[in-house]
């Protein structure tokens, strides 16, 4: 497991616990990609950072972290695009998406799933959120689960807020999921799990089988990704 090459898209509130978990329980060798500065309005999620990391780049402040805790970093700095996704991802023995926007999500997903790369994912609103571990071919993927990017306006954390705690939840469940998948565990794809803070019963994982119809099992996922596929839906704000 020590030798898995391991892929985190996005090094924001569910990446940097992802990571840090990650390295610390032996798995070093990771590549960060994320376009982003660390903002102090984000500080309290991304534990990865401080202070004196504001306005600087992500990935770049995260490697520094991260080499402190033995891991091996390598950085890309930028956005996982389609027509370089499917190359990007095949380099990889497991790749852990913490991104905050639904068009990252389905092409990570999509790219793991032509690549044959296991891929853990979460997301995260507020006070709850989910995650999904998927081995391509063998279990549940993104789509199965979610079927496409909302075309409708919907929230996401990039605009209506995240509670730290919740993203630090899921981050580390990302990261027991991937170690439970390096290690050879099978069972841990195809778990949804929810946590909702506020809940009586906060955390629950559910066996989602893969969906008649879905892209991953009729195989037809356009190779190469087009970027039109991912395009945003049109913003509603004013
Ligand atoms: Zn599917």
């Amino acid at each position: 497991m020590s030798d898995a090459r391991v892929l985190l898209v996005g090094a924001g509130g569910l990446g940097s616990p992802a990571a840090l978990v990650l390295a610390r329980s032996g798995v070093r060798r990771l590549t960060l990609i994320d376009d982003d500065q660390v903002d102090l309005s984000n500080l309290h999620r991304q534990v990865l950072y401080d202070d004196g990391d504001v306005g600087h780049s992500k990935v770049h402040r995260a490697a520094k972290r991260l080499e402190r805790e033995g891991a091996t970093v390598e950085v890309i700095e930028g956005r996982l695009l389609p027509p370089i996704a499917v190359d990007l991802v095949g380099r990889f023995d497991l790749v852990i998406e913490g991104a905050d926007n639904f068009a990252t999500k389905f092409l990570t997903s999509d790219a793991c799933q032509l690549a044959g790369v296991p891929v853990v994912q979460a997301g995260a609103v507020r006070w709850a959120g989910w995650a999904l571990a998927s081995l391509p071919g063998r279990s549940a993927c993104l789509r199965c689960v979610f079927e496409d990017i909302p075309r409708d306006r919907v929230e996401t954390c990039a605009v209506a807020g995240v509670v730290g705690a919740v993203v630090g939840v899921l981050g580390a469940l990302e990261a027991a999921l991937a170690i439970r998948l390096l290690h050879g565990d099978e069972t841990a794809a195809g778990e949804l799990w929810s946590y909702r803070a506020l809940a009586a019963h906060p955390l629950r994982a559910s066996r989602v089988r893969p969906r008649a119809g879905c892209s991953c099992r009729e195989r037809t996922l356009p190779d190469p990704l087009t970027v039109e596929r991912y395009a945003p839906p049109p913003c509603t704000n004013p």
